[in-house]
């Protein structure tokens, strides 16, 4: 879907345009469907036949199993014990199998080429993989269309998919755009990635932006030299300034969306962004579980 771009009360805070790319309305409540859908459509009768299989936080899986069930594919989705109940259960709802293994996503990855190589599947792989960031980078052209004098791109990143996939794009069209990437203090691999200049493993830890967990794969061949290459700056941000993103979302600009999306307003409210121009934050996901949105809502 071509999701609306609309101005955030931020913009009277800063002066400049913020707009808002709201991502979160797509099919599955995510940006995820544009990595799946373009990565299952190039699979060949014979490869749609043997099943998709692919490992997650939760949104990669949603989006794979919906675009598995549009086309009749089975699908088998490998998560770790981190991910949130009501993703699990929305990711069962589509249709596809559903494999609690772990604790975290390096070993749900583990349980995914088990499956390639003992049942001939076919890996959909969430970020390092050419359909899927290609899949990603058509939310680069949109705003380039919505917004042609943007400034600014801020976007969270987990693997680096979506920022290399906008970024290709973006920087094609305008070599001076600005592209910021953003995640948690709490466990960024590609933050740990980008500073040890090779893939790097972290602790995985609770945090509220729960989509941005993971690594970056210890053979990591596209997206971390993507990072490397396009992102002019990287934000790392507390528990509490997320929080605070997630808040000044839902009641100043009354969108509901989860914690890996409000990392950019998190950015701009804690100061550790600056806002010279025409700003545009995608905002990724709105799968938010409900205690949580009970505990935000209540402050
Ligand atoms: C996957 C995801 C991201 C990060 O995308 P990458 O391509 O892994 O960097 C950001 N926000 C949400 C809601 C996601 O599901």
């Amino acid at each position: 879907m071509r999701t609306p771009l609309i101005r955030s009360h931020l913009s009277i805070e800063t002066g400049h345009d913020v707009l808002l790319k709201l991502e979160m309305l797509q099919p599955v409540g995510s940006f995820k469907i544009r990595g799946a859908a373009y990565a299952i459509s190039q699979l060949s009768d014979e490869q749609k036949k043997s099943g998709v299989a692919c490992y997650s936080t939760g949104n990669h899986g949603r989006a794979v199993a919906y675009a598995a069930r549009l086309n009749g594919i089975r699908a088998t989705v490998c998560l770790s014990r981190l991910v949130p109940a009501a993703k699990v259960d929305a990711i069962e709802a589509l249709g596809a199998e559903v494999k609690r293994v772990g604790e975290s996503q390096d070993e749900a990855e583990t349980e995914v080429r088990r499956l390639v190589q003992e049942y001939g599947m076919v890996s959909i792989p969430p970020f390092d993989d050419e359909h899927v960031i290609a899949g990603q980078s058509t939310v680069g052209i949109e705003i380039l269309e919505q917004c042609p004098d943007a400034e600014t791109i801020v976007l969270p990143v987990s693997g680096g998919g979506l920022l290399g996939g906008v970024a290709i794009v973006a920087k094609a069209v305008n070599p001076h755009i600005r592209i910021v990437g953003a995640a948690m203090e709490n466990g960024s691999a590609m933050a740990a990635s980008l500073q040890a200049g090779r893939p790097v493993r972290v602790r995985e830890e609770p945090t509220l932006a729960d989509s941005l967990g993971g690594g970056i794969g210890d053979d990591n061949k596209l997206t971390l030299e993507l990072c490397r290459e396009f992102a002019d700056e990287f934000v790392l941000l507390s528990e509490e300034e997320i929080l605070r993103g997630m808040s000044s979302l839902l009641f100043d600009d009354n969108l509901l969306v989860e914690g890996a999306s409000a990392v950019g307003h998190g950015a701009i409210l804690a100061g550790k962004l600056e806002v010279s121009g025409p700003t545009v934050i995608l905002l990724t996901g709105r799968n938010v579980a409900p205690d949580q949105v009970r505990r935000i809502a209540t402050g």
